[in-house]
């Protein structure tokens, strides 16, 4: 008891710093479906931070398979995919990420954090060596910390640090992986993924590439940064990791690669064995989504048009000022402002306004860089466009 209401006073003590710092955060409640706007307290805002890139959250093609596959299978998979838990959904899932993506094996994990967390420490050991870029997402520096591998950082998109690191380390033959995200999900910057995947041949590394927010978005045919470099998806030194979350409009995630790599996942994967595996409503969306997103190019062509007048527009209105835009090649937009208080009264004008684009500070971005985050949709109109554009105008 008494160890209870120590722990008490001191999470105050922390949370009262994080308040004090204009750091701390609370969650909003959303009152309806994730389109392109956003009922919050029976007030509607227009939505400018999500990741459902192409709107497919509430398509009715991916809500008719999900309530036929609960009606037909039910709502749970009831144990782990080695126990009981591998449904005939679950392979036909895999079977249509690994044709889409042109790879020869793809496992699901339950999300992309179980995916990073359950592949990266699986693949590493003690002997071996992980390079990784300093912007990585929280789940790649989560699963550098799982890993009992030599964790190295270079810095964001440094090729020459990252040779650097390479010649180092080592010349053995044990395991190193280069890891990094293919979009950058604070600045919406690319990876330069066809350099760095000529030094993995020179150095015999493997790339780790995350394309949580690549998926769907890029690439001709949608399947991600890597086909946007045309590189080729059956690489031997190539392992891709993606969401099914995001851009697909679903839940989950997906590794691919070798058919040994899957197979050593479904034996060695903790992450992947200790869970139980996604519910058949969940699964059948995502086969859904990829066939939406096969048949629909039309949806990542809005969305690229909108990015393009977004961009142009935001860049007048800011000209002048102190404030300029991430150099991002993607949907997603951020407005660099700086300092974290300004940051949030700017958000806070613009959520008042009625407009949802979200505040990103410290520690999620570097100190003095708190910006704020705009990610686009195929599914805008360019009336809400123009009325984001509006408001920032009148609040900047
Ligand atoms: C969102 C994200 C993840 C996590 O994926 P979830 O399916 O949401 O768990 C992993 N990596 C990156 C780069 C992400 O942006």
């Amino acid at each position: 008891m008494l160890r209870a209401i120590q722990m008490t006073d001191s999470l105050r003590q922390i949370i009262t710093k994080l308040k004090d710092q204009n750091l701390f955060r609370v969650l909003k409640k959303v009152e309806n479906d994730q389109g392109t706007t956003l009922v919050v307290d029976g007030k509607t805002y227009l939505n400018f931070s999500s990741n459902n890139y192409l709107g497919l959250a509430n398509h009715p093609e991916l809500i008719k398979a999900s309530v036929d596959a609960t009606q037909k299978f039910g709502t749970s998979s009831g144990a782990s995919r080695l126990i009981t838990g591998s449904m005939s959904l679950h392979h036909e899932l895999e079977e249509t990420i690994a044709r889409f993506k042109g790879c020869e094996a793809a496992l699901v994990f339950n999300s992309g954090y179980h995916a990073n967390i359950g592949v990266i420490p699986t693949l590493t050991d003690k002997e071996d060596y992980i390079f990784s870029d300093e912007l990585n997402h929280a789940s790649l520096i989560d699963a550098c910390r799982l890993s009992h591998a030599t964790t190295q950082v270079y810095r964001h998109n440094d090729l020459n640090h990252l040779e650097e690191l390479l010649q180092k380390s080592p010349a053995t033959n044990h395991t190193k992986l280069i890891i990094t995200d293919s979009v950058f999900s604070m600045d919406g910057d690319l990876a330069p993924l066809p350099q760095m995947m000529a030094l993995a041949e020179k150095y015999h590394a493997t790339v780790f590439v995350d394309e949580a927010h690549g998926t769907g978005v890029f690439g001709k045919t949608g399947r991600g940064v890597v086909e946007h470099f045309r590189i080729d998806s059956n690489h031997p030194r190539l392992i891709q990791m993606g969401t099914l979350g995001k851009a697909l409009g679903s839940f989950g995630a997906y590794v691919c690669g070798s058919s040994e790599l899957k197979e050593f996942l479904i034996n060695k994967s903790r992450a992947f064995i200790y869970t139980t595996a996604l519910p058949p409503g969940v699964i059948a969306a995502s086969i859904a989504a990829f066939k939406v997103v096969g048949q629909n190019p039309e949806l990542r062509k809005n969305l690229w048009g909108h990015v393009d007048y977004f961009k142009t527009e935001l860049q007048k209105i800011i000209k002048g000022s102190e404030f300029y835009l991430a150099p991002s090649e993607s949907p997603i937009i951020p407005l660099v402002v700086g300092d974290t208080s300004q940051t949030m009264k700017i958000s806070n004008l613009l959520f008042e306004a009625g407009v949802w684009a979200h505040p990103i500070r410290p520690p999620t971005v570097p100190e003095g860089t708190s910006r704020i985050r705009f990610t686009l949709m195929a599914t805008h109109t360019p009336t809400q466009l123009d009325d984001c554009l509006g408001m920032l105008k009148l609040v900047l």
